[in-house]
């Protein structure tokens, strides 16, 4: 099979078109800068590791790893970010189908999964990423905290839902109010996306 580099995923949508919640500056910055960023260098260590088995260096494999482990993960987080939004003026103002139900089931209705939510993204400690993941031993959604971007990668949760809180996803707009953006976060969630996830899961 033929080896293939990342590659920075188009959006589904317009660099206008989450405006007022995310501005086109904004969003430009993120998917083209900092979501780049994270392609290239996950790319990098890439051609870094092909290069050193080529010539028979042992290379700092601590290093190359955990910052593989880093800019590979924030590439399929934000992948999967860019797939969890959509215009205001497109998606349901809450959840649908069978992840209504789980979010029922879980937390006794929308409002109180949005108040969890919200807390465990605003309450993320420095650069990380609030997440809904769907647990399969348990059966059960369940809220996690990343940092940074070092995902608690375990094969037993699949994402549902997330949501970036690094300062690069909101400075311009919201300065540090990150409450603020968290708030603007919820018009524009695209439930669809979210519930296909969880019904790929369980089917
Ligand atoms: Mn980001």
């Amino acid at each position: 099979m033929e080896k293939k580099p990342y590659v920075l995923p188009q959006l589904g949508f317009g660099y206008k078109e989450l405006e007022p919640f995310i501005s086109e500056a904004q969003l430009q910055l993120h998917h083209q800068k900092h979501h780049a960023a994270y392609v290239n260098g996950a790319n990098t260590i890439l051609e870094t590791l092909d290069k050193n088995r080529r010539e028979g260096v042992d290379g700092d494999l601590k290093a190359l790893s955990k910052a593989f482990s880093f800019n590979a993960a924030g590439h399929l987080l934000h992948s999967l970010f860019w797939e969890n939004l959509a215009p205001a003026a497109k998606t349901a103002p809450k959840p649908e189908g069978l992840f209504a139900k789980a979010v029922d089931a879980e937390f006794g209705g929308f409002e109180r999964f949005k108040k969890e939510f919200s807390q465990t993204a605003i309450t993320t400690e420095g650069s990380g990423w609030a997440a809904l993941v769907y647990c399969r031993q348990t059966n059960r959604p369940l809220l996690m905290q990343i940092e940074k971007h070092n995902t608690n990668v375990i094969p037993m949760f699949r994402v549902l839902l997330v949501l970036d809180v690094w300062e690069h996803a909101y400075y311009l707009d919201y300065k540090n109010d990150r409450a603020k953006f968290v708030e603007g976060f919820w018009n524009i969630v695209n439930w669809t996306e979210v519930n296909a996830r969880l019904e790929a899961i369980l089917k």
